[in-house]
């Protein structure tokens, strides 16, 4: 009659408490930190494998916590996305990458620099009108940003999904697919939703060493259909000479660059020009 499953304390184990407490915490500290732009942006360097000059730049979110330390994006991302702070962290890091991206046009470096879009952030809180004026606001032209977007976004409703897509790319922003070949039905999302660039995830770099089979089958397809490819989490030289040989277009990684804060993109960028 009283066994486990009716002790009324099982519910108030100290374990989940502190859990739960933990989680309100961080998520009463991720608003301040949205609030006061503690949020920051570091770039990390997207390579032409051709050249093996620098041709992009994406822009990735860190969130140092003054008690906790270095918070993963991986974790502070979906905690803004449930707590409905996407919208804002969404706005602030378009605007701070435009800023970034212009302010690099200004000293000669001419480099696109792509931002990643999170799925509860289409349509409503990113319009296409909003990110087109965003861009005039700093100067820059339309190819001087790319939209990076993953799956969860193509699950959606799809025509208002295809329409932001085809409203951006008509104003000639490009459209990434990020982490290419990790959801479900990639090819068909290919087909419905045009898009400009995949980048293949950085796990099927990382098999690379085992199997490059999937590797290059998927540059193969996704070139025939007209696409670019960016491998990412390029880590080592022969997973680069690998992808080179297979015709991969553009990649990123360690090996390159890892992500940098903002005031040391342009030495880096110098080195790898000059490499
Ligand atoms: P992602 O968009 O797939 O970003 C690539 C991740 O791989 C980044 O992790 C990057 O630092 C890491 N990486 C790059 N090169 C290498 C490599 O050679 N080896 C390894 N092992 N890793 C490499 P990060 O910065 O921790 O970001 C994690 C995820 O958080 C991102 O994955 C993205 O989904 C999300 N994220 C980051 N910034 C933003 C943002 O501003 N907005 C949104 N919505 N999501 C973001
Ligand atoms: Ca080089
Ligand atoms: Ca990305
Ligand atoms: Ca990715």
């Amino acid at each position: 009659r009283h066994g486990v499953q009716t002790n009324p304390y099982l519910f108030f184990h100290p374990e989940l408490l502190k859990q739960a407490e933990y989680r309100r915490r961080l998520e009463d500290d991720l608003r301040l930190a949205v609030e006061q732009r503690e949020l920051k942006l570091v770039f990390q360097p997207i390579v032409d494998l051709r050249t093996g000059l620098l041709a992009g730049a994406e822009a990735l979110l860190r969130w140092q916590h003054p008690e906790r330390g270095a918070i993963s994006p991986e974790v502070f991302i979906p905690l803004a996305e449930r707590i409905g702070l996407i919208g804002e962290i969404g706005r602030q890091v378009l605007n701070e990458a435009c800023r970034q991206a212009a302010h690099w046009r200004q000293d000669g470096l001419d480099i696109y620099v792509s931002v990643n879009v999170s799925a509860s952030q289409i349509p409503e809180e990113l319009p296409p009108e909003s990110i087109l004026e965003t861009l005039r606001r700093h100067g820059l032209p339309s190819q001087a940003i790319a939209l990076e977007i993953t799956e969860g976004v193509l699950m959606g409703n799809i025509s208002v999904v295809q329409n932001w897509i085809a409203q951006l790319r008509a104003a000639g922003l490009r459209i990434y697919l990020d982490d290419f070949g990790t959801g479900y039905s990639s090819l068909s999302y290919l087909k419905r939703f045009p898009m400009d660039t995949v980048k293949v995830d950085k796990s099927f770099i990382m098999d690379m060493s085992d199997d490059h089979t999937l590797v290059d089958a998927i540059i193969t397809m996704t070139g025939s259909l007209g696409l670019t490819v960016v491998a990412e989490g390029i880590e080592e030289i022969e997973q680069l000479d690998l992808l080179r040989a297979m015709g991969c277009g553009y990649g990123q990684g360690y090996l390159f660059s890892r992500p940098v804060a903002a005031a040391d993109f342009m030495a880096t960028a110098r080195r790898i020009n000059t490499d």
